[in-house]
């Protein structure tokens, strides 16, 4: 695949991923990424089963994630008062491997970065598909043709938009929002989650931001504006109780809060023509538990199947949708939304019950690591 020169939007996880093999089987990569640097810090995200480590072992950053890792953290369900009624234990919400974004972000840019072309602070403005590339424009660089392009810019991509159509024809927004930011006051070590219907904080721990679910109708608000989140925020946690009030007034001295819908992806075909989603933008469920597994299995695959294919994009493109969708199916039944955020008190006490119970713990464990399993990885 010497010949084929590649563009990737988006330098989260996906894309750096894909790099990382694009380059390995040959190709020129160029990866344009929206913010100036790659994103650091964040949540931890989670890696589970014999499928994400042997795909983690093969790029061999396997030893590196471990190194990162975080070490799951137990998380107390509380009520008004603080008092513990029942614990979410780290190896639930952590997974096997678990790892700050941010630190697994920037561990697969640095491991590509000597390797290909990575352009900060820009972001595709137009594609143009003639019989032998895509003629793309950017808000700052100058245009440039690429063989093929992939979009791994997120659950709201830029490059779906551009080649697939409005996000509305995509993404299906599930009821919920939910909220992190990073507080200049310590809650304690640890990890505390409060419910009300509809509504759940968290605070303390050593995952550092504070995070919020609650239950909301469709809202309108401009995503890079702090305070507008801010208002959202105090509108909807307003009257509750423990110790919420004081976690509003360290959200509003926060520097920022990112705050985003609970949505789900669904594209009936991953790729048109030369331009392809990957992670994400293709199969993203927020907080959903899979979406950085399916995004480092899913360039895996990409790649494997561009080079099994000797770079014939339709043969690759047919073969990734063949292979990976059904492993991908997972994305589209899961809705955090509800687990976290309870809509009545009734069933707060149900979520809380389950984690009463060890044998139910363990089930729910094995069904996620049967998910994350549930495809045979070829050697490409
Ligand atoms: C609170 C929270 C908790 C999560 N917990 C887990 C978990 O426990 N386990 C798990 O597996 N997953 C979890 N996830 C999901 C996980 O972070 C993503 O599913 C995963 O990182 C997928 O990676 P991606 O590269 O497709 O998308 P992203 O990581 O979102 O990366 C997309 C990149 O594209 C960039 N971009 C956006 N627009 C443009 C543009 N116009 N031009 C160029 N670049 C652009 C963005 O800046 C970003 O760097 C969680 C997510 C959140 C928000």
């Amino acid at each position: 695949m010497k010949n084929l020169n590649i563009l990737i939007s988006g330098a989260g996880i996906a894309g750096p991923a894909l790099a990382h093999w694009l380059i390995r089987y040959g190709c020129a990569v160029t990866v344009v990424e929206k913010a100036p640097a790659p994103r650091p810090g964040g949540q931890a995200v989670d890696f589970k089963g014999e499928t994400h480590r042997t795909v983690l072992s093969r790029m061999g950053i396997l030893d590196d994630v471990r190194a990162l890792q975080t070490g799951g953290s137990d998380q107390h369900l509380i009520d008004a008062e603080g008092r513990t009624l029942a614990v979410m234990p780290g190896e639930f919400t952590g997974g096997e491997l678990e790892i700050k974004r941010g630190d697994l972000a920037r561990l697969l840019h640095d491991r590509t970065a000597s390797a290909c072309e990575y352009v900060f602070g820009d972001s595709i403005t137009s594609l143009t598909e003639t019989p032998d590339g895509v003629h793309v424009t950017f808000e700052r660089a100058a245009p440039r043709t690429f063989d093929l392009v992939v979009g791994a810019d997120g659950i709201h991509s830029n490059v779906r938009r551009l080649a697939f159509g409005p996000e509305s024809g995509c993404v299906r927004f599930l009821g919920h929002y939910y909220a992190l930011a990073d507080l200049d006051q310590d809650f304690g070590p640890v990890g505390r989650m409060y419910n009300e219907p509809g509504r759940m904080a968290a605070v303390g721990g050593p995952k550092a931001p504070a995070f919020f679910v609650f239950a909301s109708e469709p809202l309108d608000y401009d995503r890079y504006d702090a305070e507008q989140q801010k208002d959202i925020l105090a509108r909807a946690y307003a009257g509750m109780g423990w110790r919420v009030p004081e976690v509003l007034a360290a959200v509003r001295r926060a520097p920022g809060v990112y705050l985003d819908s609970i949505s789900q992806v669904r594209v009936d075909r991953y790729s048109r023509g030369r331009v392809v989603l990957l992670g994400d933008a293709a199969y993203g469920n927020t907080l959903g538990g899979f979406g950085t597994g399916l995004a480092v299995v899913g360039a895996y695959v990409l790649a494997g199947e561009l080079a099994a294919a000797g770079g014939d994009h339709r043969a690759a493109f047919d073969a990734y949708e063949r292979v990976f969708r059904p492993y991908a199916k997972i994305s589209e039944n899961g809705n955090a939304g509800p687990f976290l955020a309870p809509g009545s008190p009734s069933r707060i006490r149900m979520r809380n019950w389950m984690f009463k119970y060890r044998f139910l713990l363990a089930w729910m464990m094995k069904m996620t690591d049967k998910f994350a399993t549930d495809i045979e990885l070829k050697t490409y």
